[in-house]
């Protein structure tokens, strides 16, 4: 710090810092921030053809999580000819990638939303009852096909705002890579991807909208695959010589399931055998079970941990195997801001719900009767309210979103491209995802995240009190440990045998935007298929992408 150029460097660095630091905080009246609001939103709208094919593309990929390579490479397409700089591979995981485009200093908003599927959950959309496209194969029974486009959709729109008014700031767009493993955002906050950005906007599709903030309903897990290795014999001319690894397996299952009795409601677990041996006359000398762990508490959930390792252990001694174990995935319990929370509420209330057609809820509760849900009223026609922070905790899924909730000021938006009352990871949710009811509501969504975004863009200060609610709220109690070291890393092997499977079946399926208006056309779905009409319509016109 002697030498002198160096100060005069660094003075130099400071005066233009606090220079471009004066251009950011640039100030608009509220009637400026309304106008613009007013803007954008109509820049949404006209862009939903855009948005439309783009869900309708993604769900025409059906990519198992890891092996979104299509999902990717067409989305960060779209971005990159918008201008964006795309890193790819992030984190290790070939279909994980970061997009930024920045119009100088100001926020830096980072857009995110899911995008793999769901096993066996193939479904023809628009059709009000089980009729896979593929049978066995993949879908998105989980509706993360319309995430990312709605966030593309808010996301350029807001490019187009942030030119026109010379608005300040950075966009970032990522991907939910895996969320059905919940096995990416740890990876992503663990590598420091999140360094440097103010705020996350996180998007998943829901039958209502809605953000709520604080502690959110549901649970926060940690992954864990358990392998025993054993010795393999001839089953009927040696078994004495053989150590079966499956018969671990097996017993940590039923020790598990003992344990479960003594389990706190609030906590949910469940298993798959991964690897259960190959034939019967062999000694199974390698076997696997995976389990998900889940709890309202990181506490809760290390707990479950410890306790599942002494389960696996004593399975092992009893077998006399070895045994290793892998964290496979982990998502914290999600905990929104308040301040982002209710920012994205009034603009919720603004926008309101899609208007919904009479095919729509025609569909709607058509699918609603077939898979006997309690609710038969089809679509929501009325807003959620803002969603308060949970009093007594619930119970039920998770979202790997909730690392990312802890390591920046995050909301999740929630919108409304689907029916009420299914029971979530199956081809019934799958049937909306395709259709006008999933366009509508991620162009609905798309205008509540553009809105959004420009209210902090164009009121910085507002991304200070978020912040401030980050850090002396949030983390007040609780302090971000990650589930997931250094050695953890993405099981990036998962579903590829699936996927190879299924793939050059799905390929034949790929929505072609250049020659159908709508995927429904392409597939010669007459929109909606009820079950009380003859089957006419899905696969009888002979286009491209029929069985
Ligand atoms: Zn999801």
């Amino acid at each position: 710090m002697k030498n002198p150029t160096i100060i005069a460097s660094i003075l130099l660095l400071l005066f233009l810092g606090s220079g471009l630091s004066l251009t950011a905080q640039k100030k608009y009246s509220n009637s400026a921030i309304r106008k613009q609001k007013e803007t954008v939103a109509t820049e949404v709208q006209n862009r939903h053809k855009n948005t439309q094919v783009m869900v309708d593309k993604i769900f025409s990929f059906a990519e198992l999580g890891f092996h979104e390579v299509e999902s990717s490479k067409y989305l960060t397409g779209i971005l990159e000819e918008a201008g964006f700089e795309i890193e790819y591979g992030i984190s290790g995981i070939p279909t994980a990638w970061m997009a930024s485009w920045s119009n100088g200093p100001g926020p830096v908003i980072a857009l995110g939303s899911d995008v793999d599927c769901i096993p066996k959950a193939s479904q023809y959309p628009g059709v009000a009852y089980h009729k896979p496209m593929v049978e066995g194969a993949p879908g998105h029974g989980e509706g993360h096909n319309s995430g990312l486009p709605l966030n593309i959709t808010a996301a350029l729109a807001v490019q187009q705002s942030m030119k026109d008014a010379n608005i300040g700031g950075t966009l970032k767009i990522w991907p939910g890579i895996a969320e059905e493993l919940v096995a990416a955002k740890a990876w992503y906050v663990r590598d420091g991807y999140f360094e440097g950005i103010d705020m996350c906007i996180f998007t998943h599709v829901s039958s209502n909208m809605a953000v709520s903030y604080g502690q959110a309903r549901g649970t926060g897990l940690i992954s864990v695959e358990y392998s025993f290795d054993g010795e393999a014999a001839h089953s009927a001319g040696s078994p004495w010589r053989g150590r079966s690894a499956l018969d671990a397996a097996e017993l940590m299952n039923i020790g598990w399931n003992y344990k479960r009795e003594h389990l706190h409601p609030l906590k949910r677990s469940h298993s798959i055998f991964t690897d259960a041996g190959d034939q019967p006359n062999v000694v199974p000398s390698k076997a696997s079970i995976w389990f998900y762990l889940r709890d309202v508490t990181y506490e809760g959930i290390m707990d479950m941990y410890a306790d599942a390792n002494n389960i696996a252990q004593g399975a092992a001694l009893m077998t006399d195997t070895e045994l290793t174990s892998k964290v496979v995935g982990a998502a914290w319990p999600r905990h929104f801001n308040k301040v982002i929370a209710e920012k994205m509420y009034d603009n919720i209330q603004v926008v309101g719900l899609p208007t919904w057609s009479e095919e729509d809820q025609q569909l709607a509760v058509a699918v609603q009767k077939e898979v006997n849900s309690r609710d038969t009223t089809g679509l929501a026609t009325e807003l959620a309210p803002l969603g308060l922070p949970v009093v007594n905790p619930v119970s039920g899924g998770s979202d790997d979103i909730g690392d990312v909730s802890w390591t920046v000021p995050t909301v999740t938006l929630r919108f409304p491209s689907n029916i009420p009352g299914l029971q979530g990871h199956h081809w019934s949710n799958a049937i909306t995802m395709a259709t006008p009811i999933a366009h509508k509501g991620a162009t609905a969504g798309a205008k509540v995240v553009a809105m959004t975004m420009l209210d902090f863009l164009m009121k910085p200060e507002l991304v200070d009190e978020a912040k401030a609610y980050f850090t002396d709220v949030q983390q007040k109690e609780t302090e971000y440990r990650p589930m997931i070291t250094e050695n953890d890393p993405p099981p990036i092997e998962r579903n590829t045998a699936i996927m190879e499977t299924f793939r050059p079946e799905l390929e034949k399926y790929y929505y072609d935007e250049t020659r159908y208006e709508t995927y429904l056309e392409q597939l010669g779905v007459e929109y909606p298929t009820l079950k009380m009409k003859a089957d006419t319509a899905a696969g009888s016109t002979g286009s491209k992408g029929e069985e």
